[in-house]
């Protein structure tokens, strides 16, 4: 309890306690945060922690944050803004020698935040049209070529040199700024025969942007894949 919230109790004034970051539809399961042992293996294959070096952007720092909200602690938004941060790549969860289950600790996590943080109106907006278009291919096809011909005239750079979507909207600065540079689209067949003798065939799931916006990725993994013997579907 804090220095304030002493003297209220002392004088007998009401005390107005911090809503608690959790409430008890799907917590976060305590015994898996307790799970955590702190050795820090996982920091190394955490990619927002090799990006920042921030102990908060890392698994375990986010696991601690889970077990501040569990302890009654509040949502703050410095605590939201590191869960957001988690890109759920899940490759702590390979690299852990304790096996801590941190993909079901912030999937239970991220839907208390979307239940219980009150985001700014700026952010609902950005989250709002990128869940309008994201999980959509045919969307995103429709966007490539708009995008295609804005990179085409430079329009790209001349945004980036104003800075006027890094001051106006900053996430959406930092994902203009990691948007590939539209080629035309190429096109995997639906199978991609294996050179040589057949070993093994593979259905390969394409993805959503990456089928779009970064399909040399997709027709690499065929090429590599049926050159070791396997038939891609
Ligand atoms: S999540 Fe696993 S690897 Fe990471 S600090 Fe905790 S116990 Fe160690
Ligand atoms: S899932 Fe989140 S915490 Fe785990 S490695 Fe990926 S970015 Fe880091």
């Amino acid at each position: 309890m804090s220095a304030d919230a002493l003297a209220a109790a002392a004088s007998g004034r009401s005390i107005d306690l911090p809503t608690p970051a959790f409430d008890e539809h799907h917590t976060p399961s305590a015994a898996l945060a307790g799970d955590c042992v702190h050795c820090g293996f996982c920091l190394p294959s955490c990619p927002t922690y090799v990006l920042w070096g921030e102990e908060m952007d890392s698994p375990r720092g986010r696991i601690d944050l889970m077990k501040q909200g569990l302890e009654g602690g509040p949502l703050t938004d410095s605590m939201v803004g590191h869960f957001d941060a988690c890109l759920g790549c899940m490759a702590c969860v390979t690299s852990c020698p304790s096996g801590v289950q941190y993909d079901r600790l912030i999937e239970a996590t991220r839907a208390q935040v979307e239940r219980r943080h009150d985001r700014t109106r700026r952010d609902r907006a950005l989250r709002g049209a990128i869940f309008a278009l994201f999980p959509y291919p045919r969307r995103l096809r429709a966007l490539r070529g708009p995008l295609r011909a804005w990179q085409r005239i430079g329009g790209d750079r001349l945004l980036r040199r104003t800075g006027l979507l890094e001051r106006m909207a900053p996430s959406l600065a930092a994902m203009e700024r990691l948007a590939p540079q539209l080629s035309k689209a190429e096109r995997l067949p639906d199978r991609v025969a294996a050179v040589g003798e057949r070993r093994a065939v593979v259905g390969m799931l394409t993805g959503c942007v990456q089928r779009e916006f970064f399909p040399a990725v997709n027709a690499a993994t065929a090429r590599v894949l049926a050159a070791e013997g396997c038939d891609v579907m």
